[in-house]
């Protein structure tokens, strides 16, 4: 096994204020919004029609949730907690507009290591002899805030001898980060197990009433850090995801918040009127969710899709081409997303895709510090992205709220990928 210290930007990155503050100001309206999306059985069957016909993965996780709603929901407190990534766009005017980029809804990361950049960054800057700009830099600590909604949903569930688990990777590349959010939890007198879904499907089982047992403890809240792509499941594991689905344990996230994440649902979410639909009778939050919405465009068959194709190949530079996948690498861009489109334009396979705008930064210079990188002077780009944590209890929301921020910047020259994928590393902002 090897330690290796996560990556780093050598100087915090300069955001502006107003943007840190607007995104700060609508986490809590994503939260309503994805917790009501995955409550709306017809709104997400009718969104993923198209999806699930050509993309395998999305599929199975669509059946699993028919399944279980079929049985019954077996789960009455409900866990959230998501982080909404964006980046500040450079239009034609030259003044930034926040823009989200996706929002994650399983397996969001780098809430606990990112608690600890601030106090990097600051000693960074007192040793350049800028003691007054380190106290500027502002608290942040995700790890606490991530636990307290685990503690809510640990509570709620109603059994002091129940246990979490987090749901870990085979092989564990972010431990660290996780442990940040484990220890606050111990810190609460919450007990915390670590385990696989081949542990699952191993030693896993449901009593009468369907609490959920592994290894002979009762487990109150399952935390996904896996599960989100393919290469995570072989038959036994999504017989375990199955499982853990049925079971009466809070999941962070269920199947159907998963499903809420998926970028097919939010390109839907852009058509004039859904926002209306999903969160009737809060105009001022819909207005503050679609404030942020770049250009999102379907590729389902018909007008509409052949349309948007035909603009995305004469002119790819404008348009990111994203697959129903998470984790970074898997998006397209210029001429390789011009060669994928003139392939499947007129082929249903099409529909597994959606189309975005491009955003475009403003680069700034910064140090990337990486384990056996060289260290030059970068040009960088970067995305923030807000935590959001929240807890229902049958249909009362019991907590709603921000729980802070991830920086994430990367080299202009990487079009993709985040900071698992080797591509960003976390920063600290320096609002201006
Ligand atoms: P994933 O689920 O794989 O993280 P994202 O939608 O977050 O997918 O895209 C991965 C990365 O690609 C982002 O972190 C960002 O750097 C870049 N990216 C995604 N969408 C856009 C866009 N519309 N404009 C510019 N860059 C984008
Ligand atoms: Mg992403």
């Amino acid at each position: 096994q090897v330690v290796n210290y996560a990556p780093f930007t050598l100087l915090p990155s300069a955001v502006p204020s107003a943007l840190f503050e607007q995104a700060y100001a609508v986490q809590q309206d994503f939260n309503l919004l994805v917790d009501a999306i995955s409550q709306n059985k017809e709104f997400l069957e009718h969104t993923l029609a198209s999806t699930i016909k050509v993309d395998d993965f999305t599929a199975r996780l669509f059946r699993i949730h028919m399944q279980v709603l079929e049985e019954g929901l077996a789960q009455s407190v409900f866990l959230g907690i998501n982080r909404s990534d964006y980046m500040f766009d450079c239009g034609a005017d030259e003044t930034p507009a926040l823009k989200q980029i996706e929002i994650n809804t399983i397996a969001a990361s780098f809430g606990g290591l990112t608690s600890r950049t601030a106090a990097v960054h600051g000693l960074v800057l007192k040793v350049l002899g800028k003691s007054k700009e380190a106290s500027r830099l502002l608290p942040n600590n995700p790890s606490k805030g991530l636990a307290l909604g685990i503690a809510k949903a640990w509570e709620l569930y109603g059994s002091q001898n129940a246990v979490v688990m987090f749901l870990v990777e085979e092989v564990q590349r972010n431990i660290f980060d996780q442990r940040c959010v484990e220890n606050e939890l111990w810190n609460r007198n919450i007990r915390v197990i670590r385990k696989r879904f081949r542990d699952v499907f191993e030693r896993g089982s449901l009593d009468d009433a369907k609490r959920l047992y592994i290894d002979g403890q009762e487990v109150a809240v399952v935390y996904y850090r896996e599960g989100y792509v393919p290469s995570n499941y072989d038959q036994q594991n999504w017989e375990a995801r199955l499982l853990l689905e049925r079971s009466r344990a809070v999941k962070c996230p269920d199947i159907a918040t998963q499903l809420a994440g998926t970028k097919k649902v939010q390109q839907e979410l852009s058509r004039p009127g859904t926002l209306e639909r999903l969160l009737p009778g809060r105009p001022e939050a819909v207005a503050r969710i679609r404030a942020t919405f770049a250009g999102l465009y379907s590729l389902d068959m018909g007008k509409e899709g052949d349309k948007i194709a035909a603009a995305a190949i004469a002119d790819p530079d404008r348009f990111v081409l994203k697959p129903q996948r998470e984790g970074g690498g898997n998006n397209l861009y210029g001429e390789e997303l011009r060669q994928v489109l003139e392939k499947i334009r007129d082929s249903p396979e099409r529909t597994s895709y959606i189309l975005m705008d491009k955003i475009k930064p403003q680069p700034a210079m910064n140090y990337l510090l990486r384990a056996h990188s060289p260290l030059q002077v970068t040009e960088c780009i970067s995305e923030l992205g807000i935590f959001g944590v929240y807890v229902r209890q049958g249909k009362e929301m019991v907590m709603n709220k921000a729980a802070g921020h991830l920086l994430r910047t990367k080299a202009i020259e990487h079009a993709d990928g985040g900071v698992a994928a080797g591509v960003a590393v976390l920063d600290t902002p320096y609002v201006v």
